[in-house]
């Protein structure tokens, strides 16, 4: 058996053209244009990229964004001074500050002064809570995104045991408390594995859907999973490769070879949960500036 491969590219695609309509009737019908804030501190190279991606990504959806560079060595203070400016422009419906920051800032610092009305990532510590207890919130990127993957390739969550491998508080416990709700596309019975296990098999083997997100390249090998499974695998690992032209190649967390050959359905890497992040970002914004956020 070989597994059916999720394009998360096209699916992603397919989103963001539904935000893009969605964008125009916005703007005709009632005068708004979905705004969007970055603030990047320093020079990191990835979030460089990440950065430029998610705002030409807005670009074509037709939203307006800004981003603020702000030099390596910039305080805290001043940061939080820069999330005040933005929380209080009415042009700005979603501010995402790019992490990771310079070890001197205190992340969570900064996390909890963005108001949580535009708190797009999702991070915020009342949009978390409000994830947990079932209300509506904004969804991180990333755990909405494989929610998303899984709906859309028809692969709903519904009454099937999820085991999601990893607890960081970005993938697997959003990802776990999104698919546990009492709710359409979610109702999933999840177990949460991590390297408290001293041998994962016996929890993969139970899976109907399996989320990996360990951030360790192809830790989860076919053997270690049940025939039909499906295998939304988050991880983005760099390998040495000599046979590329970089000298390295792009791995999930999954050994794609061997999980191919047990799994029913199973997302690529690069091409999968990648880039459904900063469509469900897109999706975030556009739900901010339509103010539906806390309005239930
Ligand atoms: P973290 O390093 O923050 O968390 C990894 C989690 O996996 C931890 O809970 C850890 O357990 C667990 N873990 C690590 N190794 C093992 C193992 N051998 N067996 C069982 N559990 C293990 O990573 P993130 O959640 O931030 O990211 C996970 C992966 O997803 C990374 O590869 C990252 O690059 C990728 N990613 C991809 C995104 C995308 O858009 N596609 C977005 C975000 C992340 P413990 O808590 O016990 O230490």
């Amino acid at each position: 058996m070989s597994a059916h491969i999720i394009d998360g590219k096209k699916i992603a695609e397919e989103i963001r053209s539904e935000i893009k309509q969605e964008v125009s009737r916005l703007k005709s019908e009632q005068g708004i244009v979905p705004g969007l804030a970055f603030i990047l501190v320093g020079e990191n190279p990835a979030s460089q990229v990440y950065v430029k991606m998610k705002g030409k990504a807005c670009e074509e959806v037709g939203f307006f964004s800004i981003t603020e560079r702000l030099p390596a060595d910039t305080s805290e203070q001043v940061l939080l001074e820069k999330v005040q400016l933005f929380n209080n422009d009415p042009t700005i419906h979603g501010l995402l500050v790019q992490l990771p920051l310079p070890p001197h800032i205190n992340e969570q610092h900064i996390i909890e002064a963005i108001d949580p009305r535009k708190d797009v990532d999702g991070f915020h510590p009342m949009n978390v809570g409000r994830l947990v207890i079932g209300l509506e919130t904004f969804r991180s990127c990333t755990p909405a995104g494989i929610q998303e993957l899984l709906v859309r390739s028809g692969n709903d969550p519904s009454g099937k045991h999820v085991v999601v491998v990893g607890r960081s508080n970005i993938v697997g416990k959003p990802v776990a408390n999104i698919l546990l709700q009492k709710q359409k596309g979610a109702n999933a019975i999840v177990t949460v594995a991590h390297t408290g296990a001293k041998d994962l098999t016996p929890y993969t083997k139970e899976a109907d859907i399996l989320i990996a997100a360990t951030g360790k390249a192809e830790v989860i090998t076919g053997a270690m999973l049940k025939k039909g499974v499906v295998v939304i695998d988050v991880g983005i690992n760099r390998v040495e490769d000599p046979m590329s032209k970089q000298g390295y190649r792009i791995v999930g967390d999954v050994h794609f070879e061997s999980a191919s050959r047990v799994a029913s359905a199973i997302t690529p890497v690069p091409g999968g949960v990648g880039p459904m992040t900063i469509a469900m970002l897109l999706k975030n914004t556009l739900q901010a500036a339509r103010k539906l956020v806390f309005e239930r």
